[in-house]
């Protein structure tokens, strides 16, 4: 183990995901087990700027592996995307005598990070924190199986009412770039069509299959649509589009929003979070930097943020097939 890094500094930045504060422990805790001294830094880059710093020892991390969101704040900081917002935050970790910054977020997060360290050859790591699933090189990112298990209890209710009153339910979820939350959700939860960024199907498809699917006796319908389908129309314009074409549906649209990202992580998450928060700091004691540490086939793999940032992780075409199949 590396003797120079003497002081590692975590944040979080960008959107907060389920399975943050598990990770902030993990890192906190690994830094002390290892005898080196640990700061968390409040509102991601921001606080960075501004040296928003405290000491963290394993005991300040407490009772927080079960909490959502994160107790260092999250942020987005423009001022860190000029060279005069990175230089401020050089020296206040540079006078605070901070050797490593662990960065938990997405890949906007990690562009931040890279650029930072190859600008002040100051070693980085990040841990991948966000709900889409969406940074290449990792199979789950941090927060992801929380969110599609949130999602799924939400569908699960909705389709109580749904079946109720023979009503057709247009479920928006989070995704502007990546169907991984609608497609694993939607077939979690029995959709009858899922509608994705990454691949358009056509609405004409969507029609005939409501069509179908109300021909063979379904009384109510779900269909699970990502932020960012491929359709071009949003969930309301889709409403209209299916109340036109077919009259006989009593239509109508849930967005499910921003309690995606809440709640208590998973015990998925949990682990994972534990897992890549050792990996984080002992890859620094190691000497290495500009990683990602990420998970592949249950390995814990470490993934250059390059490849991290420039990626990404593809949607696996299997489910498209399997979800096709589930909705006969
Ligand atoms: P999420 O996937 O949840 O949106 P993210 O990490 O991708 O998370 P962003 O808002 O894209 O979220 O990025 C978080 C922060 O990273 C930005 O507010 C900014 O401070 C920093 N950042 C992003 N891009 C750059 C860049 N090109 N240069 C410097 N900093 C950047």
């Amino acid at each position: 183990m590396s003797k120079t890094i003497t002081k590692i500094a975590v944040l979080t930045s960008g959107g907060d995901a389920p399975g943050m504060n598990a990770a902030i422990r993990s890192v906190v805790r690994t830094c002390a087990f290892h005898n080196i001294e640990c700061v968390g830094i409040y509102r991601g880059y921001q606080g960075m700027i501004e040296g928003d710093f405290k000491e963290m020892g394993p005991r300040s991390v407490n009772n927080i592996i079960n909490k959502g969101g994160t107790i260092l704040k999250s942020a987005r900081s423009k001022e860190f995307q000029t060279q005069e917002g990175r230089e401020k935050a050089y020296q206040h970790l540079k006078n605070a005598n901070i050797k490593a910054l662990i960065v938990i977020g997405g890949d906007g997060s990690f562009t931040g990070a890279e650029i930072f360290s190859k600008e002040y050859d100051f070693p980085v790591m990040g841990i991948p924190g966000t709900i889409d699933n969406d940074i290449f090189g990792t199979s789950h990112t941090l927060g992801y199986d929380t969110a599609l298990n949130t999602v799924i209890e939400c569908i699960d209710k909705i389709r109580d009412t749904a079946s109720s009153h023979n009503r057709l339910f247009l479920v928006e979820v989070m995704g502007r770039d990546a169907g991984h939350i609608a497609l694993n959700a939607g077939i979690g939860a029995g959709a009858e069509e899922i509608l994705i960024p990454e691949e358009n199907l056509g609405l004409e498809r969507l029609l005939e299959s409501l069509q179908k699917s109300k021909a063979s006796g379904k009384s109510s319908s779900i269909v699970v649509v990502a932020e960012g389908d491929n359709t071009g129309k949003n969930v309301f314009e889709l409403k209209e589009y299916i109340e036109k074409h077919l009259p006989e549906y009593d239509t109508r649209v849930s967005v499910l929003g921003h309690m995606q990202r809440g709640g208590s992580p998973s015990c998925f998450d949990r682990v994972l979070a534990s897992r890549l928060g050792v990996k984080a700091v002992e890859s620094l004691l190691e000497g290495k930097s500009n990683f990602m540490a990420g998970i592949d086939k249950d390995e814990i793999v470490l993934v250059p943020l390059q490849q991290a940032i420039k990626g990404h992780y593809p949607i696996n075409t299997e489910l498209l097939r399997v979800s096709d199949i589930m909705s006969t």
